[in-house]
C-alpha cells in the first residue's frame, strides 16, 4: 500500500489554539495576532505556549478545537476488506474507486499471483505469521507452502474469470462480482484531527487487523509532520487506551 498526504489546513495547530483560546477570551480572536491570543497562556515562547495549551486540551478530554483542522490522504492499493472497515467511520470522508467505472482488464493473471491487483496477506506465505483468531501458531513450511499455493491459484483463477466475462460483453459492475475481497483499491479519505485520533484509537489497536494497523499508522507518521505537538502527545500519552475520544 502507499499512504500520501494531498492536502492539509496550513498551521493547523495555530488553529487549534486560536480556537480553543476563543471559548476562555473577552477579547476576538479573528481580530488579533495569534501572540496576543496566547499571552497569558504559559511559556516563554510562542511554541512552549502551544505545547502548553495543546497538552491541557488534550490531557483534559478538551477534542472540540481538534475538529477544525483537517487532512486529505491518498490511499493506494489496500484490499477492500480494509476499505470496508475504514469506510465504517462515520466523520471520514471517502472517495473510492469505482469497480465499475474502472475495469481491470488489462491485469495479466499470472502477475495477481505476485500481488499485482490483489492484496497477498503475510498469513499465505510466512510460516512465522501468527494472525488474530489462529487456531494454532506457526505451521511447518510444507504447510505454508500449501497455503501459498491455493490462495495464489484462487486469485489468479478469480481474474482470469473475471476477464472472460468481460470479454463476454458482461458489465464490469456485475463481473466484479467474482472478485476476492482482496481485491486492490485506491482510496481518498478527509478528516479532522480528533477524527484522526479516534480512528487512530481503534484502528492502530492490538485488536485490528495488520493491513488496517500497518495503514493507520502511516496516516500517524504524516499526521505527526502535520501537527507534530499534538500527535507527539498522541503518542506519549493517549495511543493504546481503547476509545479515547469516543465516550
Ligand atoms: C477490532 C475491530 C473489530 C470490529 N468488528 C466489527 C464487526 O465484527 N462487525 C461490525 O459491524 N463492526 C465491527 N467493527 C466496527 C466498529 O463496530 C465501528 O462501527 C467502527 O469502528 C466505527 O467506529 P465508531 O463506532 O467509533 O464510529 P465512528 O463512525 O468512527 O464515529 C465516532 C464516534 O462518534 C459517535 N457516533 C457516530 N455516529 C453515531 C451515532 N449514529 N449515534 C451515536 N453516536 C455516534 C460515537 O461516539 C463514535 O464512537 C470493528 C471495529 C474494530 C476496531
Amino acid at each position: 500500500m502507499e499512504v500520501t498526504l494531498l492536502e492539509a489546513t496550513e498551521d493547523p495547530e495555530d488553529l487549534v489554539c486560536k480556537a480553543a483560546r476563543n471559548d476562555y477570551s473577552g477579547a476576538f480572536v479573528g481580530g488579533q495576532s495569534l501572540e496576543a491570543t496566547m499571552e497569558t497562556v504559559d511559556g516563554d515562547t510562542l511554541e512552549a505556549k502551544k505545547e502548553t495549551l495543546i497538552g491541557h486540551l488534550l490531557d483534559h478530554g478538551h477534542f472540540g478545537p481538534f475538529e477544525h483542522p483537517q487532512i486529505t490522504f491518498a490511499i493506494e492499493g489496500v484490499s477492500r476488506s480494509c476499505m470496508a472497515q475504514i469506510t465504517r467511520h462515520r466523520h471520514v470522508s471517502f472517495d473510492v474507486q469505482s469497480m465499475r467505472y474502472v475495469s481491470f482488464d488489462d491485469v495479466d493473471p499470472a502477475d495477481v499471483r505476485e500481488g499485482e491487483m490483489v492484496v497477498i496477506p503475510p498469513s499465505a506465505t510466512d510460516p512465522e505469521w501468527v494472525g488474530r483468531n489462529q487456531k494454532q501458531g506457526a505451521v511447518d513450511e510444507a504447510d505454508v507452502e500449501k497455503r501459498a499455493e491455493i490462495f495464489r491459484d484462487t486469485i489468479e483463477d478469480a481474474v482470469e474469470s473475471y476477464q472472460e466475462l468481460l470479454d463476454l460483453g458482461m458489465p464490469p459492475e456485475d463481473a466484479r462480482f467474482v472478485l476476492p475481497i482482496g481485491t486492490k483499491v485506491n482510496i481518498v479519505m478527509s478528516m479532522n484531527a480528533r477524527m484522526l485520533m479516534h480512528v487512530a484509537d481503534m484502528r492502530a489497536a492490538a485488536d485490528a487487523q495488520w493491513e488496517i494497523r500497518e495503514m493507520t499508522e502511516e496516516l500517524l507518521d504524516i499526521a505527526g509532520e502535520w501537527c507534530p505537538i499534538t500527535f507527539d502527545h498522541y503518542e506519549r500519552e493517549m495511543k493504546n487506551r481503547k476509545n479515547r475520544l469516543a465516550p
